[in-house]
């Protein structure tokens, strides 16, 4: 794929670093940061030109001064020196460096420039760096903390990416407290360099990490970011969190980071067509990557086994499962027999398993040896609530024992407070998730069914948009004449005309500049007839009639012409009117939606939908970024609810769904070709029963401005 193995491996496994700005006064970043790094297992040193020494160890007046070059410089010295102590890395061959220091694009104008200084500086030395305004970089495996985070993770093998620090810095207090531990912790900050679609390419093959949490406020490099996630998708999960999708969640992002929050539609999109787990709240991040973390994947084709000792939480556990689409398992009829032995007679041996409220370990433990063999038993599920013979403590060890031979995931909820944190510590000590609720369990086993999911999809797969001819000639010769009459949209007969050269179907038909010339078109194409008013002013023809179908005969065709002169006279007497476009009707058909516009950080998005005067009510609509791969295309056709009704409802012909996908990935090629057209909007397309195509009868397009 042409990664660029290893660019990045110094950076997050340093042998020696400088800190420059080292601090001798507790409670500042500075010394934090170097008595973090003193504590590592790194050479560390010192700089500080005000200083002989900091925490007993000699300091250097500045980087130029060390006596060796040090693989990665750590950078927490006031704003403005930035700049001048970037210049000093590069001079002495430092090749990465981490800049804690705040004040930069963050604060906005004033500090844009001051970044762009330092991003130039790094550019002519060709030093990596990882910031500005970051929390800095943990390396908890190889110990190494080159953050000021007060406390360091324990090791583990998630690998955290964090462009807010502050809640980095909750999350450690979290884990730590959890008994999670991380293998690198990396916070990015305003990410002038360094960004996640490098560290997910570096982290790819890092031995340590097993699953990648991204928690991410704006993502600058989409398409990259797509081709990236969805390649390290196929070895290790990807759980990503991006709050900010509400009005005023995207106003806190974009004066947080200074960066332009793109819109939800591309952001959902493209974590679709990445293959990542999307989370919605860090809760939920923190499940997932538990079980993660912890826990093997399930056999697609196998279900889930639920044992409680109460009927509550069962039944929470199975709606929680119903709604997020986990099947439970059948269990065998060996299984039922041997569990029908094992268990009291009062036991109903069914899925979710009721062991009743005076289960003890024993028999809990039963359940879990019959169940963790059970072929049909893809995850074990358990409940524990607290009661008069509960062994809360006794029933983990049991099952941390039994989980270990399944090679099957186990998730716990061990109900409670006091009287379960025992049990639950065990189930800690031997690498069983515990949730506070049957829900948050059932989540984190659908998110490694998820995951085995998406990865089965992709295996032996690469993204790749199918190679599709579009006439460049023509399109480049209509936008060069639209252009030279300095207009930025184009008339219906030119949008169309693109579309035609994209080999998008178009219906029959031609522009009138008088009543003979419709007539002649009329005759040329068969009865009947569609007439439109063109004109650059009229947007939206049918708000003042200015469309007539229906139009059966030549008599019909005189009326409708003298209809659209009288019309626009009354209605739009501004207007410009270039002509009536005669069109063949299409009959027989449905109306769907297709278009284009342009997100700022993902390029096009390409937009499907169910189509007509409901589109805006409605809202059913999907989103795909392009270049669209014919899977993306397929599954924008599959998700809207109108999808029921096009595969043909009620004894109704199914729609010819491939053309549609057709005119999709037409759609992302002339968009992906041709950046000056900032918004494509075919309204309606209209859809024939299968075999006979579609056809685009009206469009609209908008250049940008040359
Ligand atoms: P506008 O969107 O500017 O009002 P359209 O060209 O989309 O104008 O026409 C309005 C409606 O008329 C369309 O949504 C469609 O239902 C119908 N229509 C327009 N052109 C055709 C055509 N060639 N064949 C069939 N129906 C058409
Ligand atoms: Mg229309």
């Amino acid at each position: 794929m042409g990664w660029k193995v290893d660019e990045l491996h110094k950076l997050l496994n340093p042998s020696s670093v400088v800190v420059v700005g080292a601090s001798r006064k507790p409670g500042k970043v500075g010394h934090s940061i170097f008595k973090n790094l003193l504590e590592s297992k790194v050479r560390v040193y010192p700089v500080n030109s005000q200083a002989e020494e900091v925490l007993g160890v000699k300091c250097y007046p500045s980087v130029l001064n060390l006596p060796e070059v040090p693989d990665l410089a750590v950078i927490v010295v006031p704003r403005l020196s930035v700049p001048q102590v970037m210049e000093d890395c590069g001079k002495k061959g430092i090749k990465y460096a981490v800049i804690i220091t705040a004040g930069f694009k963050e604060i906005g104008e004033k500090g844009a420039w001051l970044e762009e200084e330092v991003v130039e500086v790094a550019k002519r030395y060709g030093i990596r760096f990882i910031g500005p305004n970051c929390l800095g970089v943990i390396n908890a495996v190889a110990g190494i903390n080159a953050s000021f985070a007060p406390e360091p993770p324990l090791p583990g093998k998630i690998a955290f990416i964090s462009q807010s620090g502050a809640l980095a810095t909750s999350i450690l207090d979290w884990s730590v407290e959890q008994g999670v531990g991380f293998s690198k912790f990396i916070s990015i900050g305003n990410k002038a360099d360094v960004d996640e679609v490098d560290l997910l390419k570096e982290l790819k093959d890092d031995p340590d990490t097993g699953v990648i949490l991204l928690y991410i406020e704006s993502i600058t490099r989409g398409p990259e970011f797509i081709e990236t996630a969805y390649e390290v998708s196929k070895t290790k999960p990807i759980i990503v969190l991006r709050l900010g999708t509400s009005e005023a969640g995207a106003r806190a992002v974009s004066s947080h980071t200074g960066s332009l929050a793109g819109s939800e539609a591309a952001y959902s999109s493209a974590f679709k067509q990445s293959n990542v787990i999307r989370v919605g709240s860090v809760e939920e991040l923190f499940d997932l990557a538990m079980a993660f973390a912890t826990q093997p994947l399930p056999s697609l084709e196998k279900g889930v086994a639920i044992v409680t000792n109460a009927g509550g939480p069962g039944i929470a556990a199975t709606d929680a499962c119903s709604k997020l689409g986990l099947e439970l398992a059948s269990f065998s009829s060996a299984t039922v027999d041997r569990l029908r032995q094992r268990l009291p007679k009062k036991v109903q041996v069914r899925n979710p398993l009721d062991l009743i409220g005076d289960a003890e370990a024993e028999r809990y433990r039963s359940a879990f040896e019959e169940l963790i063999e059970d072929e049909s038993v893809g995850g074990l599920l358990v409940i524990l609530t607290p009661q008069d013979v509960t062994e809360p403590e006794k029933t983990a060890t049991y099952l941390a024992e039994v989980a270990k031979r399944g090679g099957k995931p186990v998730v716990a909820c061990w109900m409670g407070g006091k009287m379960v944190r025992e049990g639950i510590e065990i189930l800690k000590k031997h690498g069983i998730p515990n949730y506070a609720t049957p829900e948050r369990a059932a989540y984190s086993l659908y998110g490694l069914y998820l995951y085995a999911r998406l990865r089965q999809k992709a295996v032996g797969k690469t993204r790749k948009p199918p190679e599709i001819e579009i006439d460049e000639e023509s399109i480049r010769k209509i936008i060069q004449l639209v252009r030279s009459v300095g207009r930025q949209n184009l008339l219906e007969t030119e949008a169309i005309e693109i579309l035609r050269a994209c080999g998008i179907p178009t219906p029959r038909g031609g522009l009138a500049h008088d009543l003979d010339e419709a007539m002649k078109i009329a005759e040329e194409i068969r009865y009947p007839l569609v007439m439109k008013l063109v004109s650059p002013q009229i947007v939206h023809k049918s708000d003042i009639g200015a469309v007539r179908v229906g139009i059966e005969s030549p008599r019909e065709v005189e009326d409708a012409f003298a209809i659209l002169k009288w019309r626009t006279e009354a209605y739009a007497p501004f207007a410009e009117v270039i002509g009536v476009l005669v069109q063949e009707m299409v009959m027989g058909g449905k109306e769907v939606v297709a278009g284009m516009y342009r997100d700022p950080c993902f390029g096009p998005v390409i937009m499907f939908g169910l189509g007509g005067i409901y589109i805006e009510a409605v809202r059913d609509v999907s989103f795909r970024v392009a270049p669209l791969t014919r899977e993306d295309a397929e599954e924008m056709v599959r998700e809207i609810k109108m999808y029921k009704i096009l595969r043909g409802f009620r004894g109704e012909p199914p729609s010819d769904i491939s053309s549609i996908v057709d005119v999709l990935l037409r759609l992302s090629t002339l968009s992906t070709r041709f950046a000056e057209i900032l918004e494509i909007d075919i309204n309606p397309l209209i859809v024939l029963p299968e075999g006979r195509g579609c056809v685009a009868v009206d469009a609209r397009m908008r250049l940008s401005p040359e």
